[in-house]
């Protein structure tokens, strides 16, 4: 793409996101959700299998759920809703018929604060409703003949959609924007949100017009993605796709196209022609739900204190800086960790306990790969907040505090009790260090040498030196101080 036509056209993009939320049940059943490992069709029920005769109860969990969202998301929450029918015929929609909300969802408008490149902007939200998952095929193909196979397990899961209106302009955008939703899903606790896992499923809209029309382009709609990597790929393929197109003068269909991750491709699915009439109406078994103040006052009093607002605490409260205040925040319970590690090392100490846990906290949870998180590990707050401590009073040193911590993640002794059991403590001992600092002295004429020469990097050396004979254990201020008197004496 040249320069020329990236400029000529505005992309606007509005994402579709369906997440599973994490209830105990599912939405109108008694079944079990949490299904991940079990064998298929064994959280099943007359009711999630659909069989005629039965009646959906809500889940009152899975609405108190969606409203805390539409909470955090600075929703208007109407007094009244309620569930519709979407009618469609599909092998993995049991009853004929999904429960979903049509013209009266939970939550309206909201928005979502996000950061590409340093630059904060809201994106806003159309709507968020709640309704149940589909069942699951699972398409075979055994040499013979392909078959599909069906595990209902799925089915009647609580899933919430959130719509957002079409308010992104790049691919980094919307990576930005399911980047930050998953993670107030995760401060909520209502949701995982893992797209490899199928925990958050998003459809992509996208159209281009030219700079400075008012009228939106034509959308394409895109499905398929598992991940934020491929919603961004899938994105800029289709920017390139309608930009092409729309330089050829060629028009522009509506349609659904489908994300090939193998290519980075999006292909044709079906033409909104062709698309199906839902038929929504209201569901006749489930009566409507009135949203009473007093619910929503009581879920406003649950809601966790939200990353953008604790991110803008700990740069002020603890003299943060911005990057070290958004990787402390990225989790709700690692916050939580800085915080309790911070109580128990003594608020002068919030820096040093923040530099542990942007340095070797994290080299160890990379380690450990994935998304892991402190309460993942053996380490804990009262583990770093001693840390802390011991090498604030002077009990330790820094680099002794690296490898109490790497036995800590091993075992999950307390520093003290590591320390102790290895005879760890600092040598601050002068009679100790003097003795070693002379034997280095004698050791390294090179270096004596380039002292007296005004190399005062040769010091360092020598420390370095005395260190190593000292494990590590010398108060290296002190060392220091000794190599340069013996030096300047002599
Ligand atoms: P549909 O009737 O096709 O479902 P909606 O108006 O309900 O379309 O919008 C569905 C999603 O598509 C929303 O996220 C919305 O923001 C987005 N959207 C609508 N029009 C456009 C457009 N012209 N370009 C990009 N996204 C759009
Ligand atoms: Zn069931
Ligand atoms: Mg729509």
């Amino acid at each position: 793409m040249t320069t020329e036509t990236r400029t000529k056209y505005e992309t606007v993009i509005g994402l579709e996101v369906h997440i599973q939320l994490k209830t105990r049940s599912k939405m109108f059943c008694g079944c079990d959700r949490e299904y991940f490992d079990a064998e298929p069709n064994t959280h099943v029920c007359p009711v999630c299998l659909g069989m005629p005769g039965t009646l959906p109860v809500i889940n009152e969990e899975a609405v108190a759920s969606t409203l805390l969202a539409g909470l955090a998301l600075g929703c208007t929450l109407p007094a009244y809703a309620k569930f519709d029918r979407k009618n469609y015929p599909y092998p993995d929609l049991m009853k004929g018929y999904q429960i979903s909300q049509f013209d009266q969802p939970f939550c309206l408008d909201g928005e979502l604060e996000i950061e590409v490149d340093g630059v904060r902007r809201a994106v806003h939200l159309e709507r968020i409703h709640l309704e149940e998952d589909t069942a699951r095929l699972m398409h075979r193909d055994n040499g013979i003949e392909t078959y599909s196979l069906m595990d209902v397990n799925r089915a009647g899961s609580p899933l919430m959609e959130l719509v957002t209106k079409p308010d992104m302009h790049s691919a980094a955008e919307a990576g930005a924007f399911l980047r930050t939703l998953r993670q107030v899903m995760r401060y909520l606790r209502i949701a995982d949100a893992d797209m490899e896992k199928g925990g958050m499923r998003c459809d992509a809209n996208v159209s281009l017009r030219p700079i400075g029309q008012a009228e939106l382009g034509r959308k394409v709609e895109v499905k398929n993605m598992n991940s934020f990597r491929s919603v961004q790929r899938a994105i800029e393929f289709e920017i390139e796709r309608q930009t092409r197109m729309l330089d050829a003068n060629e028009r522009i269909v509506q349609e659904t196209r489908g994300y090939v991750d193998a290519t980075g491709e999006t292909v044709s699915q079906r033409s909104k022609e062709e698309a199906s009439d839902y038929r929504y109406f209201p569901e006749p078994d489930l009566p409507p739900v009135h949203v009473s103040p007093d619910t929503i006052e009581a879920l406003r009093a649950r809601l966790p204190e939200l990353p953008t607002a604790r991110r803008a605490r700990f740069e002020s409260q603890y003299e943060l800086s911005a990057d070290e205040a958004r990787h402390l925040t990225e989790s709700r319970a690692d916050g939580d960790a800085f915080e309790e590690a911070v109580r128990l090392a003594g608020s002068e100490h919030a820096r040093p306990v923040a530099h542990w846990f942007a340095g070797e906290v994290a080299r160890h949870l990379n380690g450990v790969g994935g998304e892991a998180e402190l309460q993942d590990t053996k380490v804990t707050a009262q583990h770093i907040g001693d840390l802390v401590r011991l090498v604030a009073g002077n009990a330790i040193t820094a680099a002794t505090a690296k490898d109490v911590l790497d036995v800590a993640f091993e075992t999950g002794e307390l520093p003290e009790a590591i320390v102790d059991a290895r005879g760890l403590r600092q040598v601050t001992d002068a009679g100790a260090i003097d003795e070693v600092a002379q034997k280095a002295i004698a050791a390294n004429p090179k270096a004596v040498e380039d002292y007296r020469a005004g190399k005062q990097a040769a010091i360092g050396f020598l420390v370095g030196q005395v260190m190593r004979e000292m494990k590590g254990r010398a108060d290296a201020n002190a060392a220091a101080e000794t190599i340069r008197r013996h030096l300047d004496a002599s």
